[in-house]
């Protein structure tokens, strides 16, 4: 999947949303270190829906190729997104030396995109390039994600999702519809696909969670840092403080997961859904609670060992293919008394994906590990709408009646396709799967091919 990054122009000005890098494959691909099918410089301003590495990862190449526009994010998002670009700065170095090449950007690139980088909150109409304005919108997704409404000077108009949450979210406000654009662009990444009940997903993560404190085992949470991360911490603190699970020791060995939890701390109060800022009115922390450990340098890190089980620890990376979680895994995979929580999806190729489909072994940081501890795979996590989330988007953007088209992107082509065909088949809307590098003509009157 590529990274999301969509060019808008018009008469007077050009603009960009989303300057994403691809994930899941070796940083190397061409599609990484390539150049961008247009000058850098020549782009007014650029807009970020949200702070996936995959919607922002090569901002720091923009900005280095000469992009010297405005970029502009909501301010949840600004401080999300200088987490995740430092991170990713330091896996790109590492990568890089491996394969003795330049790296693609080094953290000074990312402080210099910042140098540019503008607020700009929901529901603010914006002029941000000659002739460009731009509205955003929550989506439900992760904290600060937004759609992007673009207005040209004649009053037309095209939106593009960014990512769209799987609403409703113990910590997010629902998703907004879309209602007034005249071409919508959708992500679809769950086109094809649904989501297990929210409900039947945290009774699960209760029961396993039991099971496994009975039989005192050491507990492995592999976690995407960002949003899923502060979703498991919420709901292990709904369980401790309602009594529905005794109290063992937790915790959170990731500098990064620890600093976006941080910032979930600072923004919660503002950015959550009314109930959710309420609880944290009331109660302080919605992440905290007594026996959560945050081990935040390698030192604290090493010491989890000392701590007897039954204990549970949550590390990145998501798939189990690098950050502490490895250490972890070497270490208490081959004990039969551990359990390994597997959360969500797991890419081919990642050593989360052999746990996952049941191997007897794994390949971690160059040693085979012995896997005899218990695997439990827990679904429904997804930060994303599935394909009756994505449709009921759609729909509620329709009763707009103003959308002539929907194009299906940011999602494997199947997916894309599914979408297309369920809009069309069951809203009566037209719908398009775009390819790669298309341009379309966007006027009041007509959505078409250009050239
Ligand atoms: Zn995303």
């Amino acid at each position: 999947m590529t990274g999301s990054n969509f060019l808008i122009e018009s008469d007077k000005g050009k603009l960009l949303v989303d300057c994403g890098i691809e994930q899941g494959v070796d940083f190397a691909a061409a599609e990484v270190y390539g150049p961008f099918p247009y000058e850098a410089e020549d782009i007014d301003a650029l807009v970020v829906t949200h702070a996936h590495l995959d919607h922002v990862g090569r901002i720091p190449k923009l900005v280095k190729d000469g992009f010297r526009g405005k970029i502009y994010m909501t301010p949840p998002t600004k401080d999300l997104a200088g987490l995740i670009l430092r991170d990713s700065a330091g896996i790109l170095g590492e990568e890089a030396s491996r394969l003795g090449r330049m790296p693609l950007y080094e953290e000074q690139d990312v402080d210099t995109a910042f140098t540019l980088t503008e607020t700009l909150d929901y529901h603010i109409e914006k002029e941000i390039a000659p002739g460009l304005s731009v509205y955003l919108r929550n989506t439900g997704h992760i904290l600060g994600s937004a759609s992007v409404r673009i207005t040209d000077e004649e009053g037309t108009a095209v939106a593009l999702t960014g990512d769209i949450g799987n609403s409703p979210s113990p910590l997010l406000p629902d998703w907004e519809p879309v209602p007034d654009a005249n071409a919508l662009v959708m992500e679809s990444v769950y086109g094809d696909r649904l989501h297990d009940d929210k409900k039947t997903r945290v009774e699960r993560l209760r029961d396993i969670l039991s099971k496994a404190i009975a039989k005192n085992s050491t507990i492995l949470i592999p976690a995407f840092s960002l949003e899923r991360t502060q979703l498991m911490l919420y709901e292990l603190s709904n369980f401790f403080s309602a009594g529905e699970l005794p109290k063992i020791p937790v915790f959170l060995d990731s500098p990064l997961a620890i600093h976006v939890t941080e910032i979930y701390e600072k923004w919660g109060q503002t950015y959550f859904k009314p109930e959710t800022e309420d609880e944290m009115k009331r109660e302080g922390s919605i992440f905290e609670f007594p026996f959560l450990k945050k081990t935040l340098s390698r030192q604290q890190s090493a010491e989890i060992e000392k701590t007897p089980s039954p204990k549970i620890i949550i590390a990145g990376a998501g798939m189990s293919h690098g950050g502490r979680i490895g250490r972890w895994e070497a270490r208490y995979l081959p004990d039969p008394t551990t359990t390994l929580f597997v959360v969500g999806y797991q890419a081919p190729g990642t050593p989360g994906r052999r746990i996952a489909e049941g191997a007897s072994s794994v390949r971690i940081a160059g040693s085979e590990v012995r896997i005899r501890a218990t695997i439990e795979k827990l679904e429904g996590w997804s930060a994303h709408a599935d394909r009756a989330g994505l449709l009921r988007f759609a729909e509620a953007s329709l009763a707009g009646s103003r959308t002539t088209t929907i194009f299906t992107a940011i999602g494997e082509p199947s997916a894309e396709r599914f979408l297309a065909q369920r809009i069309h088949d069951y809203l009566g809307a037209r719908a398009v799967v775009p390819d790669l590098g298309q341009t379309w003509e966007i006027t009041k009157d007509s959505v078409s091919r250009a050239r």
